[in-house]
């Protein structure tokens, strides 16, 4: 399988590669040059298959000669047997055809256990083979550095360093980092804000001369296309627990940066018969206001309950424009390098073509709040707020009540007490078994100043082999 740049002028890569580079050296992103297809009675013939395997089954086509069959088999058994449901991707019934799927059953409880405990086995088994290094760089404003440093822990080959604004997470996001301890990780606390982590580390990813050629940077944000091709796999999983592929199936999305959705888009174009794709946004509504109203528009970012969809920009949104113009590489380029500047729209027919394709709704914190209490009321199930806000989304957007409509549940409700406690409701989430004690474990972290060669002089002199 080769990978070409959604602004067309960086060089194909294959799979290897693809996994060690952020974006494209054109400022892109890279996509899979063709999708592989299945035909519905090859999807029928998963039917019953453990997670892992059918993984194994949806994903093998984008890896092939990159990884021996048995390896890559062998490399997911591991990687999902650490989730702490059999089923892995469970799904819970909300009311008659309206289901939440669980994708926080991980090690950090959130769905980006999904993409990124298959990472860090990728990446490390590809550095050993080409007996190379990397180091991870990454911000996070909440559930990707804990994702990834877990993701990492056990990576000869990697060395990870995350870097969050001080004092300015919460305590369950900064304690699921800070705890994980490991030679090969190093947590930042840098005195400034997120949009200060994510400059450091992008100016770094411009400028690497401060490794000295001994080692490279690399990138386990959401533009790295192994993320987006783990999440494919639970599309085809909630579908064939309810009957599908012989029955067509809804799914509603809570979305920042597209990634999520954006797999879900490809699992309907890979054959599986998807009739209903909702993008749920908070206020933070850049996909809700182009889908509603053909503007691409930044505006300030807004602090919501659902702190983890907190976004100005939505990265992988490329990767669709992409599509939605015929993979015109050049117009691509043209249309981000205008929408840097300002607002931008798409021709008319391109734009309709996306409204065919997504539904979107935008929710904010008080029907968030309400949600959540709403469905602990009926079902005493509690919802975290970013799902809830894909059940609220699911529910207005809905067009066809026999279709089963499914929720991705991305995070547990323990990640979030500020949100139930704001929902009115007088339980308290409790943190499964395995994280019972995170308040009691010890914490390691370095705070440094908001100041990028200090930042980079302390990754030089703590990587491994520095
Ligand atoms: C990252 C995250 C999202 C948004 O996912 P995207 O792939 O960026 O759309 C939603 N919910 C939770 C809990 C997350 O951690």
């Amino acid at each position: 399988m080769r990978y070409i740049s959604t602004r067309g002028e960086a060089p194909a890569l294959g799979f290897e590669d693809v996994l060690l580079t952020g974006l494209a050296s054109d400022g892109g992103l890279y996509v899979p040059e063709s999708l592989p297809h299945f035909s519905l009675e090859e999807i029928r013939s998963w039917r019953g298959l453990p997670y892992s395997q059918l993984a194994f089954n949806v994903m093998y086509p984008f890896v092939d000669d990159a990884i021996p069959e048995d390896d890559f088999r062998q490399m997911l058994e591991e990687t999902y047997a650490v989730f702490n449901h059999k089923a892995v991707a469970p799904l819970v019934q909300l009311d008659t055809n309206e289901w939440v799927q669980e994708l926080f059953r991980g090690p950090t409880l959130a769905f980006k256990d999904f993409a990124l405990q298959l990472l860090g086995r990728l990446l490390d088994y590809v550095l050993e083979k080409r007996n190379q290094h990397v180091v991870i760089m990454g911000a996070t404003s909440g559930d990707t550095g804990s994702a990834a440093i877990e993701g990492c822990r056990r990576c000869k080959h990697v060395d990870i360093f995350i870097l969050h604004p001080h004092e300015r997470v919460s305590e369950v996001q900064r304690r699921q980092m800070t705890t994980v301890h490991g030679d090969n990780i190093h947590n930042i606390a840098v005195r400034g804000n997120f949009d200060d982590c994510q400059r450091m580390v992008k100016e770094s990813f411009g400028n690497q001369g401060f490794l000295s050629g001994k080692t490279q940077l690399a990138a386990v944000n959401s533009i790295n296309w192994a993320r987006i091709m783990a999440q494919i796999v639970y599309y085809f999983e909630a579908s064939l627990a309810l009957g599908g592929p012989d029955r067509s199936m809804a799914f509603s999305v809570p979305t920042g940066n597209f990634g999520d959705i954006f797999a879900g888009y490809l699992a309907k174009k890979m054959g599986l018969p998807i009739s209903q794709l909702v993008i749920a946004t908070n206020r933070n509504d850049i996909l809700h206001r182009f889908m509603s109203g053909n503007r691409y528009e930044q505006r300030t970012l807004e602090h919501t309950l659902s702190p983890s969809m907190d976004i100005m920009v939505s990265s992988n949104f490329e990767r669709l424009l992409f599509d939605l113009h015929g993979r015109d590489g050049e117009a691509v380029k043209a249309l981000l390098e205008d929408a840097a500047k300002g607002p931008v729209s798409i021709e008319d027919y391109r734009w309709k073509h996306a409204r065919k394709l997504f539904d979107s709704d935008t929710v904010d914190d008080q029907a968030t709040c309400d949600t959540i209490r709403e469905i602990y009321e009926q079902n005493e199930y509690l919802l975290d707020p970013h799902t809830a806000i894909g059940v609220r989304a699911a529910r207005n957007c809905r067009r066809d009540d026999k279709v089963p409509m499914i929720t991705l549940g991305t995070a547990h409700p323990a990640k979030f007490p500020d949100a139930i406690a704001a929902s009115g409701l007088a339980v308290k989430p409790e943190l499964p078994s395995h994280m019972a004690d995170l308040f009691d474990r010890e914490e390691r972290y370095t705070v440094l100043d908001n100041n990028i060669a200090g930042v980079q002089e302390f990754i030089a002199s703590h990587w491994k082999n520095a």
